[in-house]
């Protein structure tokens, strides 16, 4: 969740909800904004096929790999899986938590009884004044060299590359992870910026098969904007004029008409303000009621980004479309208006003249 929030610090509207701990995935439950985040059955049942098969062996294919790419002495290596042996629940990650910091203790002593990799270790934040338990993939693999994080994802990596933002999304989880590692290394008396790399791995499988494959980049910008991101008061903090109490839950009440949650909605957004990107329909809940709502407003970001660089200066997809057909530009518009008038000539060209539909508010 912090990952994801550190995409959208921008946004109001997602800044409250993240301040306020509500999970945005099911917020809009049972409206027809729900958000559709729920993979397959067959995209479950493949992760965990894939997550068995990198661990099966005592981890060969993973420590092979990290012999390959990271050019690592994987030989005697010891792994420590901290997946099993806990209760699944909050006692389980605390004590997870614990085990977690005595292993990267025994491994900033160098000793011979520290773990080559650690497998699903618990790692703890501050996050809005609470403790928040962070369970990691696959982090703290150190052989003869600083720490390194990393993740298993199940998303196929097609010819060496991952989608840009499953990719872009897991590079920050596992930036949330070095940040944490960095602050429990202070904490034990170490130094992070010599116990801890800033190359993060990702493990996926290679094409439509289950063949792992792993991928490092370098994180330290990622590492330093969550850093920041942390250490600064969450904007919807510092503002809540206008915010109605209880609001979020009333928003999430499926024994509430549809229609009254979202018009709580729209006043909500339109009271804190959102900041729609691209990246949102894959990181956050809101996105389908987001997108619809710009989309009813003519908001060119519906078009993505590069149509916003397209556009400087025009409020909207309505202006664009008026524009095009020749209407007088006020002075900001100008620039982009000649380039509409010439755009507009060859659709009609093309096309013939089109009707223009009126935009409107999200319907509720
Ligand atoms: S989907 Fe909406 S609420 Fe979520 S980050 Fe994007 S604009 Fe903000």
């Amino acid at each position: 969740v912090l990952a994801a929030y550190s995409g959208h610090t921008d946004c109001g509207l997602a800044a409250l909800a993240f301040t306020e701990s509500v999970d945005v995935d099911r917020l809009l439950v049972g409206t027809r904004y729900q958000a559709q985040f729920g993979q397959s059955p067959f995209a479950i049942a493949r992760g965990m096929q894939f997550e068995q098969s990198i661990r099966a062996d005592g981890y060969a294919r993973v420590l092979e790999l990290m012999r390959e790419r990271m050019q690592f002495s994987v030989d005697d290596a010891k792994v420590v899986n901290l997946r099993v042996g806990y209760p699944r629940n909050r006692d389980g990650l605390e004590q997870r938590a614990v085990a977690t910091r005595r292993l990267i203790g025994r491994v900033l002593e160098g000793s011979q009884e520290a773990p080559n990799l650690l497998d699903g270790a618990v790692l703890t934040g501050e996050i809005a004044g609470t403790t928040a338990y962070f369970e990691a993939d696959a982090v703290a693999a150190r052989f003869d060299g600083p720490i390194h994080a990393g993740e298993v994802k199940s998303f196929p990596v097609v010819d060496g590359r991952p989608e840009p933002d499953k990719l872009g999304a897991a590079l920050d989880q596992v930036s949330v992870y070095l940040l944490l590692i960095g602050q429990l290394v202070e904490q034990l008396g170490g130094d992070p910026e010599a116990a801890i790399s800033s190359k993060a791995m990702l493990i996926a499988p290679k094409n439509v098969g289950l063949t792992p494959t792993l991928e490092t980049q370098d994180v330290a910008a990622r590492v330093r904007r969550i850093r920041t991101l942390l250490g600064q008061p969450l904007p919807a903090a510092q503002s809540r004029a206008g915010i109605q109490p209880r609001v979020f839950e009333r928003i999430a009440d499926t024994s509430v008409p549809e229609k009254d949650r979202l018009r709580e909605l729209n006043v909500l957004s339109s009271t804190v303000g959102t900041k729609l990107t691209s990246g949102c329909l894959a990181t956050c809940g809101l996105a389908r009621y987001c997108r619809s709502s710009h989309a009813a407003c003519g908001s060119p970001i519906v078009g993505g980004e590069q149509l916003v660089r397209l556009l400087p200066g025009v409020q909207d997809l309505s202006r664009a479309t008026e524009l095009a057909a020749g209407v007088q530009p006020s002075a900001p518009e100008a620039p982009v208006a000649r380039q509409l008038v010439r755009a507009g000539k060859l659709h009609a060209q093309r096309f013939g003249p089109e009707q223009v539909v009126a935009a409107g508010p999200v319907s509720t």
